[in-house]
């Protein structure tokens, strides 16, 4: 069996990479492929914890953008990612991965409460660890919630694997013919090129806390295990310079 390079990781998944082509809502026959990608990279031994966003349902700047109060608005985004979780986990359980969510906002009946030494218990079990509900603090994201969740579990890397993109490219390739995707860069040139990665709290924390990222496609099969393994997929994120 190939070696992860990793131990401990945090995959970070964006809501929309749960909803399929329609762009929102969750879709299951999605949520089952990468239920399968997550096995494959626990089944090679990897403790994995999972972040997962809620954009598929929910932004908060959207409703604020509307008109409503920022924070009852980001409110209702974590409680997205809630959704979001309950329906991985299921997935997973379905594929025999034993899995805990956590959720940052206490909901008794639905989930556990984030306890970092009980999440590291869990991990230490081999089980999926699901971070629900964000931070727990309105103006944050969940790529925020990835990169001081990885500092708190001592996670070596986090995985962000997206559904639109298959890395970090110097403009949007969607829009630019000439935007090139980078193998390798710095938080620092992330944060003073604004390139759109992860927002600068993220970036800052993952820099000032020594924490890799790699970007990359989820679109494809079995890259999770491939970013695990350390094969040259996306960007790598790293370092101040
Ligand atoms: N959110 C928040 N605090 C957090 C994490 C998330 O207020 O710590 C809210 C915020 O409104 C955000 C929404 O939850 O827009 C969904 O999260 P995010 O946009 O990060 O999801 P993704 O883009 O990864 O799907």
């Amino acid at each position: 069996m190939s070696k992860s390079r990793y131990n401990r990781v945090v995959l970070k998944l964006s809501g929309e990479a749960l909803a399929g082509e329609a762009g929102f809502g969750i879709h299951p026959p999605i949520i089952k492929s990468v239920a399968e990608q997550i096995k494959e990279l626990s089944d090679l031994g990897v403790e994995v914890a999972v972040v997962v966003g809620g954009g598929n349902i929910w932004r908060g700047k959207i409703g604020s953008e509307m008109g409503m109060d920022r924070a009852s608005a980001d409110y209702m985004g974590m409680l997205a990612t809630v959704m979001n979780s309950l329906a991985l986990q299921d997935s997973l359980e379905n594929a025999g991965v034993e899995t805990r969510v956590q959720t940052s906002i206490e909901m008794r009946q639905v989930a556990e409460p984030y306890i970092r030494r009980k999440a590291i218990r869990h991990l230490e079990k081999k089980r999926v660890v699901i971070f629900a509900a964000g931070t727990g603090n309105p103006y944050f994201s969940t790529d925020t919630t990835a990169a001081l969740r990885a500092a708190e579990i001592e996670a070596e890397v986090i995985l962000m694997a997206k559904n639109n993109v298959d890395g970090v490219y110097s403009a949007d390739p969607k829009v630019d013919s000439e935007a090139v995707k980078y193998d390798e860069l710095s938080f620092l040139d992330v944060l003073k090129d604004g390139l759109a990665v992860m927002d600068s709290t993220a970036s800052s924390l993952c820099m000032d806390n020594d924490i890799p990222l790699i970007v990359f496609s989820i679109m494809e099969n079995g890259n999770i295990k491939r970013a695990a393994l350390g094969e040259p997929i996306g960007t790598v994120v790293r370092g101040k310079k």
